[in-house]
């Protein structure tokens, strides 16, 4: 359990395992449900979601994401994890229930960035500020980015390094090119 993350809920309000009514959690990949399926025994369709977007959702979400690049390909749809009561179904009482290695990519990766290496969430520099921004919901932010005084410090702060990041990266990539595969089977 990363420690950080304990204590976001607390310090932030909230956490990257929870979203706001018009939000959506990390999009995933059939792998990331058979990883989930495998340690917890569970459904998909307890953990899973799916959303439907229209042309100009699935674009902006494309430009966002450009890692998921094809995802949409077969059909303009997401497989989300489910929020219930906006937290994830699989957050426990002290952060993820899952243990590192099964839980989905994108989440192993947050909040560092697929493409760049950088960061998916500003860093405000100033812990109230951020706090501010996240309760009003205008703006992401992370208690660890907040927190890290550089990237080095975040990579710490969460156990990993630079490079296993970008394995992490190549692993989405390839999950994301699985999933098309699976998806285009399906509606064959
Ligand atoms: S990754 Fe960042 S936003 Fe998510 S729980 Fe940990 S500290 Fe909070
Ligand atoms: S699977 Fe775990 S890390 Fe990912 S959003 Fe859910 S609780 Fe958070």
């Amino acid at each position: 359990m990363k420690n950080v993350c304990a204590r976001c809920p607390k310090v932030m309000s909230t956490s990257c395992c929870e979203v706001k009514p018009h939000e959506r959690l990390a999009t995933i990949t059939w792998a990331d449900v058979e990883r989930v399926r495998a340690a917890t025994g569970l459904d998909a369709t307890e953990f899973t979601e799916w959303e439907w977007l229209d042309a100009d959702q699935a674009h902006a979400w494309l430009e966002l994401h450009p890692a998921y690049r094809g995802y949409l390909d077969v059909a303009p749809r997401r497989l989300s994890l489910r929020a219930v009561g906006g937290r994830c179904t699989l957050l426990g009482d002290h952060g993820c229930s899952l243990e590192p290695d099964a839980r989905p990519t994108p989440c192993r990766i947050y909040p560092f960035d697929v493409e760049t290496g950088m960061l998916q969430v500003e860093r405000f520099g100033d812990l109230d500020e951020a706090r501010r921004l996240v309760v009003k919901g205008a703006a992401h932010a992370c208690l660890a980015v907040e927190e890290s005084r550089s990237l080095r410090e975040l990579y710490r702060a969460f156990g990993t390094t630079a490079s296993r990041v970008r394995d992490l990266a190549a692993k989405l990539r390839a999950e994301v090119s699985e999933h098309v595969k699976r998806e285009r089977a399906a509606r064959r």
